[in-house]
């Protein structure tokens, strides 16, 4: 509550009385003068009345009115030991009443005094004139807690005691009452001063159990309350040297010794510690007995005739005793033959190396930090790595050790012209809870020199330890000298040095070009698995903790992080700042969201829901992130009311990034986007670019709940994070957004149904939705279509079989219980079983249907027959491409909703409640609706993710209802109409002719997404037929059915038709429709000739396109010279996609050129320039043959990024139909040994080529025939 604001108010409010008040208009009469602004006089005569074993009375007279009314009277005490701490007692609010009984504790005294308040504000404080009040006294009301003992003095028994400073507790003559029983013996002891909290008893005995209790006893007597026992066990030390060490056999590569046990003790010996060193070599092997009665062992692998130094010492839970040491030579080979032993007996370890040069100087001393100096960099350590056999070999962490808090210290090294020299220094202290017993700590650790790590446990100690680098599962082991022990907390800490990456993984450097100067932004990309090369680290997301950082940097830079920046120190002597970040001690994330940027960096700023909301990029560029900034505040608005949850942290930032490999990043609280998938301007950006931006922002800001709040428990279920950040990004445009018609278009999106369908198709190129994953290359890869886009499309189906209600509450059920966790899918179905059980729904087991759809690759084709007039029977079976894959997938059953309508009942908006499940091979529907009908359509609105095949009279009668009138069908069953027909008929389950034929009545249609889905089949019969004899007979029906659209949307204004212009007339100029291509010439060279003409930023790529194709050279340099002379990422993006227009070859080969043999196009582009080349008749003709001579240079810069390889791969090749072109392929990964990881995606490319040249034996003729039919 904000007193002062009150306060405030009614003195404002004086004021304006005063300024315009006439009396008459101010009704308000104050009985006292508002104009004396004062605090009452103190009140007097304060007298202690009464004083009583557990209270007193007090009295006070208070001063007549002279200010204004005294509103409260506060009566506050001290006691007598801290006479300056004053609590308040009570508070009185009546004037009238001037005496209160005030509570109070036992033995005490206690002083007085009373303030008065009115609405400006407090007395002075007046107390009493004389006595103090005593209470008296009692037993103490509690005994002391947390009882322990320390085990670390050999022979005595040290117990602790957590103090109980509170006063009234403690009485008159307080101290704590130690009995110390053994045997019936029993020593008491008593400590009169209640600071004191420790007491040291000599035993004489080691590791010997006492029963302990510690109580509170005062004059009066003892607590009520008996204390509770405590078993506590006296020291042990370390324990005394070994008592003699012998050899008792040597080889010529090895040596047995032998050991008496030490005569003193200290305690348990748990086991011996063997080190041993070729004499004056620098590699120094440890073995471990942990068998005490076992006292010999066997040294092998050794060097032929070398003098070897041996020390054996004892170890109990304290520690290692002192060292005996021997030395001893091998024998020289032609003594030994006879006595070489191969194998080692069972109970010996296996050697290993530590982790340094020096490891005699851990055991002289727990801090030689000059040491680390010379060993500061310590790359050898990890060639060692191979002949160390005794190491952890597990992809994933063991649960030994969780990490609850990372303080993070960050200084990039970033200052020079040469990015290839730039380093990071990274100091890591991470808090660790022991879950279970352990000597070692396994962490994450990638391309980091490592100079010095240490353990600091419970009491303080900090510990030197080995460690070394096991490469094939990216760990740092660390041994520590002592058991870690479950239920202890410890620290670790970890330095090192590490370069910054040049690849998009890790922290690396994004470079960008400011007035000729190269500038860089420095950033993370973390997920999957490269937080361990930003920092050591527990990388999985299930090992959740809190992070703090903070970064270094010089005074021109500015940092971020995942939480808001408390403060800046500096600069220290090199001129460096450090920036403070936040302790979100309360949110807890997962290592792959976390994220750090530095560079010259520029912000703008607004506020949602108390939430500072943040756009950030390269300094100077702002603006361009206006948009985004407008749009990200109103979806995260959207997210907080949809999902019923607060955002987490108290500030979201969403940063452009020049480079990035994904498109968003969702870290928490920090975005990250390429710059062209967050810049957006006005007149410059087109509509389409804009609605990419809108996506990708819906989709990063959903994940701060699906994701970031929620995360997955293992990346197998990564699919969860992307399905439902993918279904929830259309669903949050179409909300904020819906004259966007984005539910509509979520059909045909790149991330929608049909997109997906066609991928998960075919047993080689899918698999299932949730799929086990280990390894870093396994997690990487399940980053595509079938995780983001069937994981959308199967839970915008179960939206639909749950409705929107019980959906909902669902989702908000799972994320309010996972809060700060992880979870599985089936702990999402949970949520929503038990919802929709609450909701009294007709169907609750979420996991029996959605476990067929998630767990199971590909999806069904739901066959519709006739059984008689009023009955339908549905068949499903699994759709694929091939007979041959089909039979493979036979057996597999999923659970439909199906829903379908009928030409009479003409109803698209079906619910939950019109479904017919489909739980077995064949169903039946019988309904009086199916009588007389014409035709039936499945799957409305195609929630379900399954194709519907009808027969040839359903299927002639859908095509006439086209003909007739097509807007009776809802435009989504229209695309999916003519998407199912085609891959239906590619599949061979039905005739190409009805295919073709849903194509007919284009001529009419002026729907977007009908159009797209239709495009993409059009498209692709055009990249087939290019190269045939009927081309001209294709282009000439596209123009015929093109021609009407594109002259009804070149008039549309609104979002929906506009992109619909933009996209028709991209293929209308292709196709040579002469309109359009007289359209876009016109504005092609008034836009040669004035370099200030702009051009409709939603036509720009067809007419930089249609005039570099039907342009000459010099238009192919002018727009090169144009792409050199923008800035404009989204420019830049057009003028780089007309320059793969032009049908020159050795046009294209000089962009070719300056592609693989230049650094003037960045990654992102190159792929990009791969892709748009192969979709023209000459450029795919060269696209091949690019990659084939460029391979071994795509290799050096793309090798570590297996979605931009993939990429290029099936840009160079995908429009292949031929065998010959196979066969190019397939000569080129015989003959190259450097396609190593990539054959997969090079199979991939030669299974869909094939499919493509299948096709055309197939359907070439009756194309064909249909197209001269068409043009009759
Ligand atoms: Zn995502």
């Amino acid at each position: 509550m904000n007193f002062l604001y009150v306060l405030d108010y009614s003195i404002i409010l004086i004021i304006i009385g005063l300024g315009c008040s006439t009396g008459e208009d101010n009704p308000v009469q104050h009985d006292y003068n508002p104009v004396t602004k004062a605090p009452p006089d103190p009140p007097y005569d304060v007298t202690i009345l009464a004083c009583t074993k557990h209270s007193a009375v007090i009295t006070w007279t208070s001063m007549p009115d002279i200010n204004s009314p005294i509103q409260k009277f506060h009566v506050e005490y001290n006691h007598s030991l801290s006479p300056d701490v004053w609590t308040r007692a009570a508070t009185v609010s009546n004037e009238l009443v001037n005496e209160v009984n005030v509570e109070l504790r036992p033995f005490a005294s206690y002083n007085f005094r009373v303030i008065a308040e009115n609405v400006i504000g407090q007395s002075e404080a007046s107390v009493p004139s004389a006595s103090v009040c005593k209470t008296e006294s009692q037993v103490p009301d509690k005994n002391p807690s947390n009882v322990r003992t320390d085990t670390s003095k050999p022979g005595w028994l040290i117990v602790k005691w957590d103090a109980m400073p509170e006063i009234e507790h403690n009485g008159p003559g307080f101290r704590y009452k130690l009995a110390v029983s053994k045997d019936e013996h029993i020593t008491n002891i008593e400590v009169n001063d209640w600071r004191e909290t420790t007491r040291e008893i000599h035993t004489g005995f080691v590791n010997e159990p006492y029963l302990i209790t510690v109580a509170a006893v005062n004059d009066v007597g003892e607590c009520h309350v008996p204390p509770v026992e405590y078993l506590g066990y006296s020291g042990q030390g370390v324990p005394g040297p070994v008592k003699a060490v012998d050899i008792i056999e040597r080889g010529a590569d090895f040596l047995t010794l032998k050991w008496e046990a030490p005569e003193e003790t200290n305690g348990d010996l748990i086991g011996y510690d063997i080190r041993y060193a070729k004499l004056g070599g620098t590699r120094v092997f440890q073995l471990e007995v942990d068998n005490v009665l076992n006292n010999q062992i066997l040294l092998n692998n050794l060097d032929a005739n070398q003098k070897y130094w041996v020390n054996v010492s004892a170890k109990t839970r304290q520690g290692r005793g002192e060292a005996f040491q021997i030395e001893s030579q091998t024998l020289p080979v032609h003594d030994a033959t006879k006595k070489t032993k191969k194998s080692t007996p069972a109970t010996t370890p296996t050697p290993r190396a530590t982790g340094s040069s020096v490891p005699y100087m851990y055991e002289t001393t727990s801090s030689v930090p000059y040491m680390y100096k010379t060993t500061s960099s310590v790359p050898y350590m990890y060639e060692t790595t191979s002949s160390v056999p005794y190491v952890y070999n597990k992809i994933r962490l063991p649960y030994t050790l969780l990490p609850s808090l990372y303080n993070i210290t960050i200084q990039p090294f970033v200052y020079g012209d040469n990015p290839k020299d730039f380093t990071f220094a990274c100091e890591v202290v991470i808090d660790l809870d022991c879950i279970e017993s352990t000597d070692y700590i396994l962490i994450h650790s990638m391309d980091h020199n490592i100079s010095y790590i240490s353990i600091t446990n419970k009491t303080g100690t900090t510990e030197l330890v080995d460690w070394w680098y096991i490469e094939d599962i990216e760990m740092v082991q660390i041994r520590s000298l002592y058991t870690l022990t479950a239920g202890v907390h410890y620290t670790i800490y970890i330095r090192s040095v590490s370069r910054m990456s040049e690849s998009l993984r890790g922290f690396y450097y994004s470079p960008y070009k400011e007035r000729e100067q190269t500038k860089y932004i420095f950033t993370t990309m973390m997920e999957p698995t490269d937080a361990r090369r930003v920092f050591p680290c527990f990388d999985e997301p299930d090992f959740k903790a809190v992070f703090i950082f903070n970064i270094k940097r010089k005074e021109e830079l500015k940092s971020l992080t995942n939480l808001p920046k408390r403060l800046t120190v500096g600069p220290d002597n090199d001129g460096y700042y450090t920036d403070i970040f936040d302790e979100p001690r309360n949110v807890p994330m997962s290592t792959y969201l976390v994220a750090i940027a530095v560079g010259d960096l520029d912000y703008l700023e607004s506020t949602v829901n108390n939430v500072t909301f943040r756009t950030w990029c390269r300094s100077k560029q702002t603006n361009k992130t206006r948009y985004a900034l407008e749009i990200g505040m109103k979806f995260m608005e959207f997210f907080e009311d949809y999902f019923q949850i607060p955002y987490s942290l108290p500030k979201e930032d969403m940063i452009a990034v020049p480079t990035m490999s994904f498109s968003g990043m969702e870290h928490w609280g920090l975005i990250t986007y390429r710059e062209s998938k967050m810049f957006y301007e006005e007149g410059i950006s087109s509509l389409d670019e804009k609605e990419g931006i809108a996506i990708i922002i819906a989709h990063e800001v959903a994940h701060q709940w699906f994701g970031n709040l929620v995360s997955p428990y293992w990346w197998d279920d990564l699919w969860l994070n992307e399905g439902f950040a993918t279904y929830m990004m259309f669903l949050a445009v179409d909300r904020v957004l819906p004259s966007w018609n984005m539910v509509n278009k979520l059909i045909v999106e790149p991330r929608g149904v049909h997109n997906v369908m066609q991928m998960d198709d075919d047993t080689f190129t899918s698999h299932p939705v949730y799929v086990h994953v280990d390894n870093p290359d396994e997690i990487n890869r399940i980053f595509d279509l079938i995780s983001y886009a069937k994981g959308g499309s199967v839970i915008r189906m179960m939206n639909f079989f749950l409705g929107e209600d019980t959906f909902r509450k669902g989702l908000t059920r799972y994320l309010r219980k996972f809060s700060y966790k992880t979870a599985t899918h089936n702990d999402l179905w949970s949520s929503l079983s038990e919802q929709a059980v609450i909701d009294k729904h007709t169907y609750t087991d979420v996991k029996a249907v959605m476990d067929t759809w998630v767990l199971e690759a590909n999806y069904p084709v739901v066959n519709i027959a006739r059984v008689n007039s009023s009955t339908i029977q549905l068949t499903q079976s699994a759709f694929l491409e091939t007979e041959e894959q089909r039979v493979t997938r036979s057996h597999v059953i999923w659970k439909i909703p199906f829903v379908y309508t009928t030409d009479v009942e003409n109803n698209f908006d079906k619910t939950f409640a019109d479904i017919t499940w489909i739980s077995n091979k064949t169903a039946h529907v019988t309904d009086k609706k199916l009588e007389n009908v014409d035709w039936i359509i499945g799957n409305i609105q195609q929630y379900g993710f399954y194709r519907v095949n009808y027969d040839d009279d359903n299927w002639n009668a859908l095509l006439r209802q086209l003909r007739t009138d097509h807007t009776v069908i809802h435009p989504i069953n229209r695309a999916q109409i003519i998407n199912d027909a085609w891959n239906l008929a590619r599949a061979g389950l039905l005739d190409m002719q009805i295919a073709l034929k849903t194509l007919d009545y284009l001529d009419v249609e002026y729907d977007f997404v009908v159009w797209k889905s239709a495009l993409r089949e059009l498209e692709y019969m055009r990249s087939l037929l290019q190269l045939t004899a009927i081309y001209g007979h294709f282009e000439r029906f596209m123009r015929e059915r093109l021609e009407k659209t594109y002259f009804h949307a070149a008039d549309a204004v609104d979002h929906y038709n506009r992109l619909q212009y933009s996209m028709v007339s991209k293929i209308a100029c292709k196709i040579g429709l002469k309109a359009c291509i007289d359209d876009a010439m016109d504005v092609f060279t008034a836009w040669m000739q004035d370099d200030n003409l702009s051009v409709d930023p939603d036509l720009k790529e067809t007419v930089y396109c249609t005039g570099v194709e039907h342009g000459d050279e010099e238009a192919w340099n002018h727009v090169l010279s144009r792409y050199f002379a923008s800035e404009s990422t989204s420019e830049t993006n057009f003028l780089l996609h007309a320059l793969t227009c032009t049908q020159k070859p050795w046009l294209i080969m000089r962009l070719a050129e300056m592609l693989f043999h230049t650094d003037i196009f960045s990654k992102t582009e190159k792929v990009s320039v791969m892709i748009d080349l192969s979709d023209s008749p000459v450029g795919r003709l060269l696209a091949w043959h690019i990659l084939e001579e460029n391979w071994d240079t795509i290799l050096k810069q793309y090798g570590d990024n297996i979605n931009l390889i993939s990429g290029i791969i099936f840009a160079a090749a995908r429009p292949f139909n031929s065998r010959s072109e196979v066969n190019l392929v397939k000569s080129f990964i015989d003959r190259n040994t450097n396609v190593g990881g990539f054959k997969g995606e090079f199979l991939g490319v030669i299974d869909f080529v094939e499919g493509n040249i299948e096709l055309m034996d197939t359907h070439y003729d009756t194309i064909k025939a249909w197209l001269t039919a068409e043009l009759n």
